[in-house]
């Protein structure tokens, strides 16, 4: 029996909590660090400790109080994490962490493992950005190696005159330079590996994303066989080259001419693994934890096509809200307990599911067309 630490407890570290509690063999309780008091996770049966993510006092306090740590965030301070190390258990390690959490840093190491990534290179000036654009052209990237999130750390240098302007967007921080991929498809892969070394990989799902954030998951997702096999594939070699033990999600392009590259890793837990609470025997939180509890990763098999939607706050107001009724058989909502709603913020989620295997991922798409008309919020 473990004490399970978690660092960060937002809509992730809750489903991870939900999963922990039906495994009371092996987990006899989740203390949960998080900065915002009442923090979802903490809603559903985890402890809290409210502190920010980098306090360095409160993780070494909660790496005290457990027998195996894991988190929710790539931001966490691997330095600290590090420390933290000779008082437990932490995976993924903070070694895989620091090498991910660098957008620079996980590129340059994927490319020396042979596995295919965007063109990138590294920044250090404004000179040097003027330089190197010229050897992607327009569109270019600039983006921000560290704590991005939701495409915030990405400018679009659509010609020179943008070039400072994306410089000063970023002021102060460590920056990279990548080649605009126009992509047919973004795509993604959940993988995990355990402690002991076993690797399992999701079937590849779709991702549409609405103004830089994930809006729908397509499971699985439209392509050939061929590209599908690609996808696993890299996934696979990205999990036997990083060492870290758990839950990874794999961000990737299928270009214009059907090659699959990794857009970027997210070491845990991923919104594109939403699908599989319905659609899988195992899903990915409590994979997570099989992952990196050592036990034998559970059966990756996609049973039911199903289609993963974001609910995110409206641009229309903030503050507390209700949600319509739009229930139906075969949609499972999931909602993050956060009170209130901002412009964009992930509230909730539900999974549309093909339950008897008749309606395949276009007859999804078309009940999911009738059922987003009916979601309003209502301000409460
Ligand atoms: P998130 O938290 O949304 O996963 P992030 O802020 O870390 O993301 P990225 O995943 O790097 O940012 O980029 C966000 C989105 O921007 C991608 O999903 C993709 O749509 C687009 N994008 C990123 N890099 C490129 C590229 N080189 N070429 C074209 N589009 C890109
Ligand atoms: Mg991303």
């Amino acid at each position: 029996m473990k004490v399970l630490g978690l660092i960060g407890g937002g809509q992730l570290g809750m489903m991870i909590t939900e999963a922990a509690k039906k495994m009371p063999e092996q987990i006899s309780g989740v203390i949960v660090l998080d900065p915002t008091p009442n923090c979802p996770a903490s809603k559903v049966g985890a402890k809290q400790i409210t502190a920010d993510f980098k306090d360095e006092k409160a993780i070494l306090e909660l790496a005290d109080q457990v027998d195996i740590l894991t988190y929710e965030i790539e931001s966490g301070n691997s330095d600290v994490l590090k420390q933290a190390e000779s008082k437990t258990e932490i995976n993924p390690s903070p070694e895989t962490l620091r090498i991910i959490q660098d957008k620079f840093l996980q590129k340059s190491f994927l490319a020396e493992n042979n596995i295919p990534v965007t063109e990138f290179l590294e920044i250090k000036s404004l000179e040097d950005i003027k330089e190197k654009i010229n050897q992607f052209g327009y569109p270019a990237l600039l983006k921000a190696r560290r704590d991005a999130y939701d495409g915030r750390g990405n400018y679009r240098i659509k010609s020179p005159e943008d070039i400072q302007l994306a410089y000063n967007n970023f002021a102060g921080k460590s920056l990279m330079l990548e080649k605009f991929v126009d992509f047919k498809m973004e795509v993604s892969v959940i993988a995990a590996r355990n402690t002991k070394g076993e690797i399992a990989t999701y079937p590849v799902v779709e991702n549409i994303h609405e103004n830089n954030i994930l809006k729908i998951t397509i499971a699985p997702a439209r392509v050939s066989e061929d590209i599908a096999k690609q996808a696993e594939k890299i996934a696979h070699q990205t999990m036997q080259v990083l060492h870290g033990a758990g839950v990874f999600g794999i961000e990737m392009f299928v270009t214009r001419n059907d090659q699959v590259i990794i857009n970027e890793i997210a070491p845990r837990v991923h919104n594109s693994g939403h699908h599989t609470l319905q659609s899988s025997k195992t899903s990915q939180f409590e994979q997570h934890l099989r992952a990196i509890l050592g036990l034998r990763l559970g059966d990756t098999t996609l049973v039911h096509p199903t289609i993963m939607y974001n609910i995110l706050g409206t641009g229309e107001f903030s503050g507390k809200y209700r949600i319509s009724d739009f229930s139906q058989d075969n949609l499972y909502l999931k909602m993050y307990g956060k009170d209130e709603s901002k412009p964009q913020r992930k509230l909730g989620h539900f999974n549309l599911v093909d339950q008897n295997n008749t309606l395949g991922v276009q007859g999804l798409l078309e009940s999911l067309e009738t059922i987003t008309k009916k979601i309003k919020f209502i301000q409460a």
